[in-house]
């Protein structure tokens, strides 16, 4: 495997790197940074956000730029203030070894004084918004005549928010013999133009196709009817308890900040962004979100370029973009950095034929989703709060003697009855729906056998489209994260870490997804294998055999937990045997009464997936708190502002 040191990359940025924990170069870095280095020649690179394409870039600048001289020698250009930010903490943070760095930020929004000021104290490379460079230009803050290098990033973005004339009238401002290295997600012909007006042979360097996706994103839809989207939206979350961590598009700046007071009247802990509010409180919620504190993000398309958060679990279009491209941005959110992510569209029925438009640009498959019943998200959030209780320590300091003695009249109750009492007082907090609302999911038109979709595709579980869902029997309690239990099955199993995935680490068992070709051999690998001590079962999730699932995927662990005799449920809660017949108290095999009927019962039960431990996840989600609102904020100081005042009417950009 190729390393850092095999790009030719220097000692002091070698040790930043490495202190940052990357490892090894990602495929966009490996290619790009010895083309850098060693050539004379012009970089085109086509590749997402997250692929790591600043240090593609940034990492070989900062070897060339010559730190002893103080003008400046390269130019960084892209489309938002976010990204901008981005861009230059990350610089800042590869050159911290190196001696005499100056890297300035400009972009919209923020005072032209203060970047002024910043600039004449002089910078050998500037982190810039074409609108704001433009106008320090003009004020001639800024020389651009000694330049040597121009990186464009996220150019479609550039094209797509107007900047094309800015980003020309820059262009041709700058010495001829400089260099041009621009990145872009997509390859539209207006890119092709640019590149072939200001760029000299480049060399092409690609991650993935032209307009394609990240692989690491399951891409999923479910089909709702308009008025239920905000309820469908609210299964998903609940469903994901607290392991959600996403962002949520919206077509207008209104909508986000509807569904946002919608979920924070509902208890949920989210917030928006959208061009209405000052850098200020842009910055605030960017940094609440990025450090957890609200795990749901409502957002323009505007607004959220250039965000550049780790771990995001989904990207939720609440609405498909105005522009078909901009669904490889925004999914392009999720799954970074070699994580996975899942995509989810809701559609209505009249949204339905932009999903083929976009599986065709992008060439990728949609799996369809169904949004989960009520009933599924009540036993999943109830399954949640019981292994929460089963797992909780007990905290002998806590039981003083005065603690005891208020104990003494729930100690005397029968043990079913005081589990009963609290889980009753657990299911009065859902509210109504979840005890007996309406299936979501509606009919979809043009999904016959005309469609794209294999017949049967409709049944396909949320959460679990790929590969084949199987049960591993070690966990967090082992120690265990998604990290390791990955490098371990990949060790035993000679699986390349990459196709193990969908990895779902619960207390004392996880789930693991792999394509179905793989399944015999981790069942001759893991299975019966040792795991510090313990001996590791790996089963195939659900009723189904691997053949059976090759399909539509995995995920099926709905049929073990309530489909009786579910050895996770003996071993979760203590109780051996079926346990939607203990828990409970009567009742019997779940699986009859939750899912008889209409839907499939294997695929369904993935649905189940197995309670969390995120009994806090309520906690979670109370509070909602702080949230600040756009009021005050309008008069817009938005990064956007300068550009969109250029580009009025130009009929791309919309409302934001
Ligand atoms: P980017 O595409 O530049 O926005 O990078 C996406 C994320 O990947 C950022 O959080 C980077 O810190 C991270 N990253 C970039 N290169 C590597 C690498 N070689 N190994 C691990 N993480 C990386």
């Amino acid at each position: 495997m190729t390393t850092f040191i095999d790009l030719g990359l220097n000692a002091s940025v070698l040790s930043a790197i490495s202190e940052l924990g990357f490892e090894n170069p990602t495929p966009i870095q490996e290619k790009s940074i010895p083309v850098f280095l060693e050539n004379e020649r012009d970089i085109l690179g086509l590749a997402q956000t997250g692929t790591g394409k600043t240090a593609a870039f940034g990492l070989p600048l900062l070897q060339l730029v010559d730190f002893n001289a103080k003008q400046t020698q390269a130019l960084i250009i892209c489309p938002t203030r976010e990204l901008c930010m981005q861009i230059t903490r990350d610089l800042t943070t590869y050159s911290k070894h190196m001696q005499g760095v100056r890297i300035v930020s400009v972009y919209g929004g923020a005072s032209i004084n203060g970047q002024i000021e910043d600039l004449r104290r002089g910078a050998q490379i500037i982190v810039a918004t074409p609108g704001r460079l433009i106008d320090l230009m003009s004020r001639r803050a800024v020389n651009i005549k000694t330049i040597s290098y121009v990186v464009l990033d996220e150019a479609d973005e550039m094209l797509n928010m107007g900047f094309r004339e800015d980003i020309e009238g820059i262009l041709s401002v700058t010495p001829d013999e400089k260099r041009v290295c621009l990145f872009s997600a997509t390859m539209p012909k207006e890119i092709r133009s640019i590149a072939n007006q200001y760029m000299k042979n480049p060399v092409e360097i690609s991650v993935g196709k032209a307009n394609s996706s990240n692989a690491n994103i399951s891409h999923e839809y479910a089909s709702v009817h308009s008025k239920d989207k905000y309820a469908a939206f609210k299964r998903i979350l609940d469903f994901n308890n607290d392991s959600f961590y996403g962002i949520i598009f919206c077509t207008t700046k209104h909508e986000t900040q509807d569904i946002s007071d919608k979920l924070i009247r509902d208890g949920y802990n989210a917030d928006c962004l959208h061009g209405d509010l000052s850098q200020g409180q842009r910055e605030k919620v960017m940094s609440r979100f990025r450090h957890k504190a609200i795990k749901i993000l409502l957002a323009t398309d505007v607004a959220a370029r250039g965000i550049d958060v780790s771990d995001l679990t989904h990207v939720i279009h609440y609405n498909l973009p105005d522009d078909i491209e901009n669904y490889t941005h925004r999914s392009g959110r999720t799954a970074r950095a070699g994580k996975l992510g899942t995509s989810i569209a809701l559609l209505n029925a009249r949204e339905f034929y932009r999903l083929r438009e976009i599986e065709k640009l992008i060439a990728i498959k949609f799996n369809r989703i169904m949004i989960p019943s009520a009933m599924e998200v009540r036993d999943k959030k109830l399954l949640a709060f019981i292994d929460t209780i089963n797992s909780t320590e007990i905290e002998e300091s806590f039981f003083d003697d005065v603690v005891v003695n208020h104990l003494k009249p729930i100690l005397e109750l029968d043990k079913e009855v005081l589990m009963k009492k609290m889980l009753s007082l657990e299911l009065r907090r859902f509210s109504a729906e979840y005890m007996n609302g309406p299936d979501l999911n509606i009919q979809e038109r043009g999904a016959g056998s005309g469609s794209s979709r294999g017949e049967g595709d409709s049944n396909e579980t949320y959460g679990a489209s790929r590969g084949t869902r199987l049960f591993v029997s070690i966990g967090q309690k082992d120690g265990l994260n998604v990290g390791s239990l990955k490098d371990f099955v990949s060790n035993v199993t000679e699986i390349p870490n990459a196709n193990i995935y969908r990895v779902d680490v619960k207390g004392v068992y996880s789930f693991i997804n792999v394509d179905a070709e793989q399944v015999e051999k981790v069942m001759t690998t893991l299975h019966g294998s040792d795991y510090k001590g313990r001996q590791v079962r790996v089963e195939v999730s659900g009723n189904e055999s691997a053949g059976g699932r090759s399909r539509s995927g995995g995920g099926d662990r709905g049929g073990r937990s309530y489909g009786g005799g579910g050895d996770r449920g003996g071993r979760s809660y203590g109780g051996g045997g079926d346990r939607g017949g203990r828990s409970y108290g009567g009742g019997g095999d779940r699986g009859g009464r939750s899912y008889g009927g209409d839907r499939d019962g294997g695929s369904r039960g993935g649905y189940a997936g197995g309670g969390d431990r995120d009994g806090g996840s309520r906690g979670g989600y109370a509070g909602g708190g702080d949230r600040r609102r756009s009021e005050g904020a309008r008069g817009g100081d938005s990064g956007f502002s300068g550009a969109r005042r250029r580009t009025e009417g130009s009929g791309r950009r919309r409302d934001f």
